[in-house]
């Protein structure tokens, strides 16, 4: 039976002080690995490694946004490959030309001998360490013999899109960081797993929106409207580190299905229907 493997490589929010910054691994039936945003720091290298992933393992990545704790690992991630592999083909990052900007800005800040332009990062010696792909709200990428992803705007920050990602049969939506979202709803149809972003449960339902975020209602509430498979949750912020259970709680008030709350170095699987 076909399956793909989730791998949390950081599940808090922004400003969270237990976890690191968000950053998926999607191990698909076909061999493809995708990394779903690049978590901040190292916090994706350090955890990736504890789990036997490493920065040579990661051939593409798919931005949500252009938010420091969703990006800004990406360099380190190039940095360290780059190390191990100087020759390697280069790393590919998908995402709208907005968010592509941005990031191209940070390499340009952070980096001292790199040369970065609008399709790619080379270093000194001529390697095309990281190639930018800017995709089409909707565009069907290819990324493996039978994967495939696309994205769809969000409702957070100019640029900020969710994905969607297709895979010997399998559905996985990754949400991004949004409020709550039509268009979201509209692109998780059908999907076997949605991971959905929370920040805090309804009683502080405008707190969450006003920095650009769901509760676990809303979240659950798009599940269920989704008709998705499951729910997990991420991007969890500090009050709720130490006591998932009101988030998974409130979302299970709202939705049917199978609800958990993901953590750092968390493994799960999804299996054909
Ligand atoms: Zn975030
Ligand atoms: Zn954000």
């Amino acid at each position: 039976m076909a399956e793909v493997r989730v791998s949390f490589l950081g599940t808090g929010a922004g400003n969270c002080i237990h976890r690191a910054h968000t950053a998926i691994v999607l191990d698909c039936p076909d061999g493809t690995r995708l990394l779903l945003d690049a978590g901040s720091g190292n916090s994706a290298l350090r955890h990736g490694a504890l789990l036997g992933m490493h920065a040579e393992d990661f051939e593409h990545v798919l931005i949500s946004h252009r938010h420091g704790d969703h990006m800004g690992g990406l360099p380190h991630i190039q940095g360290r490959r780059t190390q191990v592999a100087p020759t390697a083909s280069p790393l590919v990052v998908h995402s709208l030309e907005e968010s592509l900007a941005g990031l191209q800005n940070l390499f340009r800040a952070v980096s001292i001998t790199h040369q970065v332009d609008q399709d790619s990062v080379t270093t000194t010696d001529g390697n095309r360490v990281v190639a930018w792909d800017p995709v089409e709200v909707g565009q069907w990428i290819t990324l493996g013999e039978d994967t495939r992803a696309s994205c769809f705007l969000v409702n957070h920050i100019g640029g900020a899109v969710g994905w969607r990602v297709e895979t010997g049969g399998i559905s996985v939506v990754f949400s991004g960081d949004t409020r709550y979202s039509e268009s979201l709803v509209e692109a998780s149809q059908g999907a076997d797993l949605l991971i959905h972003e929370a920040l805090s449960t309804d009683d502080d339902r405008e707190g969450a929106a006003s920095r650009g975020h769901c509760t676990a209602a809303e979240a659950a509430r798009a599940a269920a409207l989704a008709g998705a498979g499951r729910l997990v949750i991420t991007h969890i912020d500090t009050p709720f580190h130490h006591n998932t259970q009101p988030l998974a709680e409130e979302a299970r008030a709202h939705y049917g299905g199978p609800v958990s709350v993901a953590d750092d170095l968390h493994i799960t699987t999804v299996s054909s229907p």
